[in-house]
């Protein structure tokens, strides 16, 4: 059950509603919005309970949610979320555009994605600097190193960036240069992972895991939402299936269904979901029709040299047509790049 303030009711009628909360012998669990307060009630709940809390001063509507996820469910919200990373709003009008190399190699690369990144219209850069690969052989990242050279390409662009983290114990360290973290596919399920993040206060990027089901990434976001933070924007990256000529199979309707379920933005990764750079602008053209709040495109300048993810990575020649037809399938459903 979840009990939702009015708008800008005192603090101290959320603390009353708690303390009846807590009479009655069930847990309650406050998120203190920008806008307004939302508790949720944990215990075994009856529907009887719905008009007494709705009695309550401040309240102004008490929902009963059956999922096992409840914050980021649609209905604990009227209005969709939107997620600030820094000046950029994820989950407006605006499809927006996330690009940059899978890894950060040297200066020289990240520097010159960069800027092609912002020339074509990307409002944020991407770039791992901690990779979570599936072989321990193969290139782990620069760490902080690539941080700093991340770090290094906003100053010079100012886009803000986004980095996946995929060790609790450096979320704090992650979190004093990047703008957003991400939690990749093979983390979703990492619960103390997700709980730090949570705990951060910082943009979190959720990537849906490739052998996951839409209820357990919104479960996954939950555990983020839990500790008080729902700047939280949902990825579709793919799911593994029994086709193998792409890297994965992009769930399209995963992006209207995941809208309809949560309110929390959502954006699609076209290029981990096919694994081939030829496939990712018409998947990411679709995902933009579909209602995707934005795209995460890998992008390199030097592909067939990449670390991690060449075949998969857009040229600075591929990445800039993308951008081009994406304003018009934007546009065409009633968004702006
Ligand atoms: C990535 O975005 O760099 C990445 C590793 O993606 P995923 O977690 O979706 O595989
Ligand atoms: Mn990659």
């Amino acid at each position: 059950m979840i009990i939702v303030m009015r708008e800008k009711a005192r603090p101290e009628l959320a603390e009353a509603v708690m303390r009846e909360i807590d009479r009655m012998g069930f847990k309650s669990h406050p998120i203190v919005g920008v806008e307004r307060t939302v508790i949720g009630v944990i215990g075994v709940e009856t529907s009887e309970l719905v008009p007494h809390f709705e009695s309550l001063e401040g309240v102004e509507r008490v929902l009963t949610i059956l999922k096992p996820y409840k914050f980021v469910a649609r209905a604990a919200r009227e209005e969709r979320s939107q997620v600030m990373v820094k000046e950029v709003c994820l989950g407006g009008k605006e499809v927006v555009v996330i690009a940059g190399p899978c890894a950060v190699e040297d200066e020289t690369q990240i520097m010159r994605t960069a800027r092609v990144v912002k020339e074509g219209g990307g409002k944020i850069l991407r770039g791992g600097a901690f990779k979570p690969r599936t072989s321990p052989h193969t290139f782990q990242g620069l760490g902080e190193e690539g941080l700093k050279m991340l770090a290094a390409a906003r100053a010079e662009t100012s886009l803000p960036f986004v980095t996946e983290v995929v060790d609790p114990r450096d979320v704090s360290l992650v979190a004093e240069y990047a703008d957003m973290l991400q939690i990749g596919a093979r983390n979703m399920q990492n619960f103390s992972l997700l709980s730090e993040v949570g705990r951060s206060g910082f943009p979190v990027l959720l990537k849906r895991s490739y052998s996951s089901t839409i209820e357990e990434l919104l479960c996954a976001a939950e555990y983020i939402a839990r500790e008080g933070n729902d700047q939280i924007v949902l990825c579709e990256r793919g799911i593994r299936t029994f086709e193998t000529a792409t890297r994965n199979t992009f769930d399209v309707s995963a992006i209207p269904l995941i809208k309809k379920l949560s309110h929390l933005p959502v954006i699609a990764d076209p290029s981990h979901a096919t694994g081939h750079w030829d496939l990712v602008e018409p998947t990411a053209l679709a995902a933009v029709a579909a209602g995707a709040d934005g795209v995460l495109v890998e992008v390199h300048p030097e592909p067939d040299k990449a670390v991690s993810d060449g075949p998969q990575s857009l040229t600075f020649e591929n990445y800039s047509t993308l951008m081009k037809k994406l304003a018009r399938i934007a546009q065409a459903v009633d968004r702006e790049t």
